[in-house]
């Protein structure tokens, strides 16, 4: 079957009108079988370069059946058609690709004469790592790769990689530049990030059918999976986490008054190891003590504990916004029913932890005044926007986590949940945080298809348009048949 892919950037009608003349493209890497094109990288590419000039011939050869040879730049082929220049070269120089001033993680895509173009800011560092800024020309082929050659990566590995069979891949003139927009794209891998990180695969793991072996390779095939949809920006992500995890058994003995006052009037938690303890954080001992202890360049961070339920001291309360007198039925836990928060004040503390955040940040600029405070996660107690008015500003970085209510945490949810989350993610917008987005949806459909796309699409979008810096997903579980096909469009 004879199939020609010609595209151009240029109005859609004159497009048409070379579709149906039959005069040679511009840019010509394969026609009718036959190779007319040879890639090209730097006499001494980068890491990126190379592995970016790999993957194009990969998939060009996946689906054409021509294996297109990669030269370096002193050996370009001028017979040839077409030079396809991946990465930072001599003759993209000479001919204004200019990588020096692009973002991170942007690329220029443009044709010259017959010859193309990809190149992003370039320099040493892994092209797999998500904390490479260095990206672009990687990021520039895989964009090539989905427009000009229709390929699709569904799931990790050979099986999950589509790319249409053609004898020919050509198109006309192009010239793109583009930059993620996202700061920070990724998820978090559950368990297989061990592996990734050098361990070993848990015992847990290996009885439910991966060995070693098998749990390495997917591993890797994961990690290129992501990265060929683009997933980045970690090393720019502000860090989060739950700081006072495991304070109660370190500092609870000493000072038992930094400690959450429960309902029967003690400080802490009954059992000294418990991890989970919440803090007074009222308690201006406790906020000079954090400050002492950070390094004064780091960002701060001041994550709460991983369970709700929050300290009902007078000075702590005082602090809290009103509640709400009737709240809506699908975040009842979240105002106070939640039953692991009962031997504590379990409604709305987020105006008594966005004071906290900003008095902790006032603090830490006397020690540095471009410090960053990292609040970590926006959810439980603090899921509701603040009612008192307060201005947090663009030194404080919070994560907004939907969670607590069973209505709240998965799609689908009532339409009127998703509004209510929407409103919540105004009203701390409107605070003037900077905000990134850390849903925990992914932890459901681990064994029964579970697709739902449009609500969660249409959330991720609206954050989009208000004001998320990036998003990051907990977790990737790796069950891919039944949740492929809803992790396809997240990721994509
Ligand atoms: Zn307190």
């Amino acid at each position: 079957m004879h199939q020609r892919i010609q595209a151009t950037f240029v109005a859609t009608a004159i497009t048409l009108l070379l579709l149906a003349l039959p005069c040679a493209a511009q840019i010509s890497l394969v026609q009718d079988g036959e190779a007319r094109a040879a890639i090209v990288i730097a006499n001494t590419p980068t890491d990126t370069a190379r592995y970016a000039a790999e993957e194009l011939a990969q998939h060009v050869e996946r689906a054409t059946g021509i294996a297109l040879e990669i030269v370096a730049e002193s050996e370009a082929p001028l017979e040839l058609h077409t030079r396809v220049y991946i990465g930072d070269t001599e003759t993209g120089q000479r001919n204004g690709i200019d990588t020096v001033r692009l973002p991170r993680e942007a690329y220029i895509m443009r044709s010259v004469g017959n010859d193309l173009f990809i190149a992003g800011r370039e320099g040493n560092g892994d092209p797999l790592s998500e904390s490479n800024p260095n990206a672009g020309t990687l990021f520039g082929v895989y964009e090539f790769l989905e427009h000009f050659l229709g390929v699709r990566w569904l799931w990790p590995g050979e099986l999950g990689t589509y790319a249409p069979k053609t004898d020919t891949v050509e198109l006309w003139a192009v010239n793109d530049m583009r930059a993620p927009a996202l700061a920070f794209r990724g998820l978090y891998l559950s368990r297989i990030q061990s592996v990734i990180n050098g361990g070993t695969i848990s015992q847990e793991d290996a009885r439910l059918g991966f060995s070693p072996e098998g749990a390495a390779a997917y591993g890797k095939a994961l990690k290129i999976l992501l990265r060929r949809h683009r997933m980045g920006g970690v090393d720019i992500k502000p860090p989060s986490g739950h700081l006072f995890y495991g304070w109660w058994k370190r500092y609870g003995k000493e000072h038992p008054e930094w400690f959450a006052l429960r309902k029967d009037g003690t400080r802490g938690h009954p059992d000294p190891n418990y991890n989970n303890t919440p803090m007074c954080v009222s308690n201006e001992a406790l906020q000079d003590f954090v400050i002492a202890q950070w390094d004064g360049e780091s960002v701060l961070l001041l994550g709460p504990v991983d369970r709700p339920g929050r300290c009902i001291c007078d000075n702590c309360r005082a602090w809290d916004g009103p509640q709400p007198e009737n709240p809506p039925w699908f975040a009842t836990y979240v105002y106070g029913a939640d039953p692991r928060s009962q031997e504590l004040f379990g409604g709305a503390t987020s105006d008594r932890y966005a004071r906290f955040w900003k008095v902790m940040r006032e603090k830490a600029a006397k020690r540095n005044p471009h410090a960053i405070v990292s609040a970590s996660f926006i959810y439980e107690n603090e899921l509701p926007a603040p009612v008192l008015k307060i201005n947090l500003g663009k030194n404080i970085y919070g994560e907004f986590v939907q969670w607590q209510d069973p209505h709240l945490r998965y799609f689908p949810m009532p339409d009127e949940a998703v509004e209510w989350l929407k409103a919540q993610w105004l009203g701390w917008r409107k605070t003037g945080i900077r905000l990134g987005y850390r849903p925990n949806y992914l932890h459901d459909g681990y064994v029964m298809p579970h697709f739902e796309t449009k609500q969660e699409g249409g959330f991720f979008k609206f954050a989009y348009e208000h004001g998320m810096e990036g998003a990051r997903f907990d977790s990737l579980t790796g069950q891919w048949a039944a949740q492929g096909p809803r992790l396809y469009p997240l990721v994509a």
